[in-house]
């Protein structure tokens, strides 16, 4: 293995969900449905299949249909005129439009400033590239977890050539506010830096959150590559569709990396994403108010069992702090866990460079059915209390 990739070992989602597995304890660590999407919707993948549309390579941007729904898609919600010829891109998963993305941006030795904890391909793909990251780190507060945007500026050097949004982030649950964005907006501008802005849980907002995409403020399309995926807006992870919404010249930069890591991916699935991203709005809500409702049981159920926890206003995380437990290390925790309580989870250092600034985090997921979750912090509250 070459230096560039030895210190990402194996990713902590499949450590966790070996363990998860061989322990036969509840998997509340990698962020995954229990239940699949739409019966409707996997329908249409049959259908698919069966109608021989995309069992052959679909085309290298996405089969048309895919890609005028992605186009309606962020037009419909937010206003945001795509074409869908020239400035949409299918990717295998939000993981592949990362990865292209990067590295088709990035020079070696170019520097990324990204939000810190990050997710987990992002210092991996930075990397590849042979691009520098520069963590900001966001900061626990009673509201949870809060970017300084001071710092996010002294962040930003000569040498800066994208920032690497997320928001809903994954895994505070933090959902950046329209002051915010506003301000990442400004200084991009200013600093004439490009933005890949993962947006994958931007519909699992909760309460008072409203998702804005970045791509909406002034001077901001131009320069802002937006992640989207189905995995999470339909509960199909396994189907890997992903898309890039950008400017022209950003889709065909992307697309020249895409190309020659896997070409196409996930032919008849594409077909299926296009009638779910029509759904009617009754569709998203009833997704949102589920996951609503999954967040408060799970963490209620996290608080009884004495954890501190740090309400997500977005995606289907909630990230808690272990000390009022008694504990600090939140490695020594998770992998203590199925042993104590037959519940995994993910320790959020794996998202830090700053190890010291992660410690005492620890992630659960929510995206399970509701019988799982009251079986897991009922495991949970009889182990610590
Ligand atoms: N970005 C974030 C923030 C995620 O949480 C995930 C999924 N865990 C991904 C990207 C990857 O998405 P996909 O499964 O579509 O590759
Ligand atoms: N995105 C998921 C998470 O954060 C996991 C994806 C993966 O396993 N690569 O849990």
């Amino acid at each position: 293995l070459n230096r560039r990739l030895t210190e990402f070992g194996t990713t902590i989602f499949a450590e966790m969900s070996a363990l998860a597995v061989s322990t036969g304890s509840i998997n509340l660590g990698q962020g995954f449905p229990d239940t699949d999407g739409p019966e409707d919707v996997r329908e249409a993948a049959v259908r698919a299949l069966r109608d021989g549309r995309g069992n052959q390579y679909p085309p290298g941007p996405g089969v048309p249909e895919l890609r005028a729904a992605i186009a309606v898609h962020q037009e419909r919600r937010y206003g945001l005129a795509y074409d869908p010829d020239t400035e949409v891109l299918v990717t295998a998963g939000a993981t592949e439009a990362i990865a292209a993305a990067l590295l088709a941006l990035l020079e070696p030795g170019d520097e990324v400033v990204a939000l810190e904890p990050y997710y987990d391909s992002y210092a991996a793909c930075i990397a590849m590239a042979g691009g520098r990251r520069v963590p900001v780190t966001l900061r626990p507060s009673e509201g949870g977890f809060r970017l300084d945007l001071d710092e996010l500026r002294d962040a930003v050097t000569d040498r800066t050539r994208l920032l690497l949004i997320n928001t809903p982030h994954n895994p505070t649950g933090t959902v950046l506010t329209r002051e915010e964005l506003r301000t990442i907006a400004e200084l991009a501008v200013e600093r004439d830096l490009l933005v890949v802005t993962d947006e994958v849980y931007e519909h699992l907002v909760f309460d008072e959150a409203e998702h804005v995409p970045l791509a909406t403020f002034p001077g901001m399309r131009e320069r802002t590559v937006t992640i989207g995926s189905a995995g999470k807006t339909f509960s199909f992870t396994g189907w890997k569709v992903g898309w890039v919404t950008a400017a022209p010249g950003l889709v065909a930069a992307v697309r020249s990396a895409k190309q020659f890591l896997t070409y196409v991916a996930s032919g008849p699935f594409q077909y299926a994403v296009a009638e779910a991203l029509a759904l009617p709005d009754s569709y998203f809500d009833a997704f949102r108010a589920d996951m609503l409702a999954k967040r408060d049981l799970l963490s209620a159920g996290l608080t009884d069992a004495g954890f501190r926890v740090f309400r997500p206003a977005g995606t289907y995380f909630v990230t808690t702090d272990i000390r009022p437990l008694g504990e600090s290390d939140g490695f020594a925790f998770c992998r203590a866990l199925p042993e104590r309580a037959g519940v995994v989870a993910i320790p959020n250092a794996v998202f830090y460079d700053h190890q010291e600034a992660g410690a005492p985090y620890v992630r659960f997921a929510f995206c399970k059915r509701t019988e799982v979750l009251a079986d897991a912090t009922e495991r949970l509250r009889k182990a610590f209390t």
